[in-house]
C-alpha cells in the first residue's frame, strides 16, 4: 500500500486519490485530485494537505480512525481551498493504511468536487425559505392538475395542509361554477403562455371564498419541455372588500349628490319669484318718491337686490350644468352688436375703466342663445373691471378665423397666477390671496366656460401677475 502510485488516475474528473503519511504530508496523487485545487500533482506532491484541506478536519478524522483502532473509513466534507483563492467543497473518504503490525503509516484520501452540488443545493435551501415565507400562495401542479407543492402561504389561505393538498387535484380549491377555468389555464400553459394577475375567486377548504389575483407560468425541465404549471395566488379579498365599499359610497353619494341638485334648483326657483316681485314693488316705490331722499335707500336696496337674484340665477346654472340640463335657445345674430351693448351697459357701472370695442368686420353672424352669450360677456368684462382696482382700459377684440369667431377681453389688471389659470374655470374656484379680498362666488367662469363648450367652442385664458389677463373665446361662426 505505501508504494501505491496514482500517476495514471482511473478516477472520472472531479474525483480524485491523494495519499498522506500519518502526519498528513502529502506522498502521492493522481492529477485529477490535484486539479480539483487547481495544481498539478508535482505542485502538492510533498506539501501538508492543510495547503488544500483544512488541517483540522484532517486532524479530527486522523484521531479518529487511529485512536478508535477500527481502521474503518471515515466520511466528511470538507471547505478546501482552491489555488485562485477561492472556496470549494470536497466530499473525503479517508482509508487508513497500516503496516504488518496494523499500525496507521498514512491515509488514502478519495476526493471528490462537490461545489456545484453545494451551489445548487444552497440556491434549493433560498428558493425553499423565499417559497416558504412568501406571504403569496405558491403551488405547483401537473398539467394534469396534480398539485405537486403547496407552500405554508396556501396552508394559510386555502386551510389544506400540505399534505392533505399533494397529490389531489387542484379542483379542491376551484368553485363548481369555474371549474372551466382550469380548462383554459392548462391549455394556455401548454402552449407556453403565462397568466399574468387573473382576478378569480377560488374556495378555501371551511367552504369560504377568497378573491385572488392569480398568475401561473409553466414550468419546464432541463430540455424545455413543459411538464406543468406553478402559480401564485395573491389575496385580494382585503381590496376586493374595499372596491366594493367605494362603489356602494360612490353610488350614495351621487344619489345625495343628485338630491342636492334638485334640491337647489328647486331653492333657486322658490327664491327667485318672491325676489322679482320685491324687485317690482321697489322700483314702484322708487318712482313714487321721486324727489324725496329717502329715495337714495331704495336705490342701495335695489343695487342689493339685483346681486341676490344674479347669485340666484348662477346657483341655478350651475345646477343646471351639473344635471346635464342646460338648455339652449339659439337665434341668428350679430355677435358685434351684442358687444356692444354689453361694453355700454358696463361701461355706465364704472368711471375708472375705459372699456374700448371697435369691431373689424362689418357682422359676426353666430347661431347661439344670444341671452347666455351677454351672460358671458358680462362675467368676462365685469371680471376685467372687478380685477383691476385702479384704473385702466379694457380692450375687447373680436374677428373671424375659418369657421370661428374669436373674442378676446384684455385687461391690465392684478393678473392670475399660472398655477391657477387652467383652475380658474372649475365650479367654486377662487385664486387665494388678494384675489380672494374681491366679492365673488368662483362660479362665473365656470358658467361660461360650459355655455362656450354648449354652443361647440373653448374658453382659455393668459395671464401674467400685477400685469393683467387675456381671456379668450371661441365660437363656431354661422355658416
Ligand atoms: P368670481 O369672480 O366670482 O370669484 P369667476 O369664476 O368669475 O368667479 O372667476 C374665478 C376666479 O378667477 C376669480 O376668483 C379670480 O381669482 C380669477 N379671475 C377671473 N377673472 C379675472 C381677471 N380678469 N383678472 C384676475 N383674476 C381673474
Amino acid at each position: 500500500m505505501q508504494n501505491l502510485k496514482f500517476t495514471h488516475s482511473l478516477s472520472p474528473v472531479g474525483e480524485g486519490l491523494i495519499r498522506t503519511d500519518s502526519h498528513g504530508v502529502i506522498k502521492d496523487c493522481d492529477e485529477n485530485a490535484a486539479a480539483i485545487f487547481g495544481y498539478s500533482a508535482s505542485d502538492i506532491i510533498g506539501t501538508d494537505i492543510s495547503l488544500i484541506v483544512g488541517k483540522t478536519i484532517f486532524e479530527k478524522e486522523k484521531n479518529i480512525v487511529v485512536n478508535t483502532g477500527s481502521g474503518s473509513t471515515k466520511h466528511y466534507e470538507a471547505e478546501c481551498k482552491h489555488k485562485n483563492g477561492k472556496k470549494i467543497f470536497a466530499s473525503v473518504s479517508t482509508f487508513p493504511i497500516k503496516d504488518d503490525l496494523a499500525k496507521v503509516t498514512g491515509f488514502v484520501h478519495l476526493i471528490k468536487d462537490i461545489s456545484h452540488q453545494k451551489l445548487l443545493d444552497e440556491k434549493q435551501a433560498t428558493l425553499a425559505a423565499i417559497v416558504n415565507s412568501s406571504d403569496d400562495a405558491i403551488i405547483s401542479k401537473t398539467l394534469k392538475g396534480i398539485i405537486t407543492s403547496w407552500n405554508r402561504a396556501a396552508i394559510a389561505m386555502f386551510g389544506f395542509a400540505e399534505k392533505e393538498a399533494i397529490g389531489k387535484h387542484i379542483s379542491i380549491i376551484i368553485p363548481k361554477d369555474r371549474i372551466h377555468e382550469e380548462t383554459v389555464i392548462i391549455s394556455n400553459i401548454k402552449k407556453g403562455k403565462k397568466i399574468d394577475h387573473f382576478e378569480t375567486i377560488r374556495v378555501a377548504k371551511d367552504g369560504t371564498e377568497r378573491h385572488i389575483s392569480l398568475t401561473v407560468s409553466p414550468v419546464k425541465d432541463r430540455n424545455g419541455k413543459i411538464i406543468g404549471a406553478s402559480k401564485i395566488a395573491r389575496d385580494i379579498s382585503i381590496r376586493k372588500e374595499a372596491e366594493t365599499q367605494r362603489q356602494l359610497f360612490t353610488e350614495r353619494l351621487q344619489e345625495l349628490n343628485k338630491y342636492k341638485d334638485e334640491f337647489m334648483v328647486m331653492a333657486s326657483h322658490e327664491l327667485k319669484t318672491p325676489l322679482t316681485v320685491v324687485k317690482a314693488n321697489l322700483q314702484v316705490l322708487e318712482m313714487m318718491l321721486e324727489a324725496d331722499s329717502r329715495k337714495q335707500f331704495i336705490g342701495k336696496t335695489i343695487t342689493q337686490v339685483n346681486k341676490l337674484s344674479r347669485l340666484i340665477s348662477d346657483l341655478l346654472n350651475v345646477s343646471k350644468i351639473h344635471a346635464g340640463k342646460l338648455a339652449l335657445d339659439p337665434e341668428l345674430f350679430d355677435i358685434n352688436v351684442l358687444i356692444a351693448e354689453v361694453v355700454s351697459n358696463l361701461q355706465e357701472t364704472t368711471k375708472d375703466h375705459h372699456i374700448i370695442f371697435q369691431p373689424c368686420d362689418p357682422a359676426l353672424m353666430v347661431n347661439a342663445d344670444r341671452d347666455k352669450m351677454e351672460q358671458v360677456l358680462t362675467n368676462l368684462i365685469g371680471n376685467a373691471i372687478k380685477y383691476m382696482p385702479e384704473q385702466g382700459e379694457i380692450i375687447i377684440d373680436a374677428i373671424k378665423k375659418g369657421a370661428d369667431i374669436f373674442v378676446d377681453v384684455a385687461d391690465s389688471g392684478i393678473g392670475i397666477p399660472s398655477k391657477d389659470i387652467e383652475s380658474i374655470f372649475l365650479r367654486f374656484y377662487r385664486v387665494s390671496g388678494s384675489a380672494s379680498s374681491f366679492s365673488g362666488s368662483g362660479v362665473g367662469l365656470y358658467i361660461s366656460s360650459e355655455i362656450i363648450k354648449s354652443h361647440g367652442g373653448k374658453m382659455w385664458a393668459e395671464s401674467e401677475i400685477g400685469k393683467g389677463s387675456v381671456f379668450h373665446l371661441s365660437i363656431p361662426a354661422a355658416p
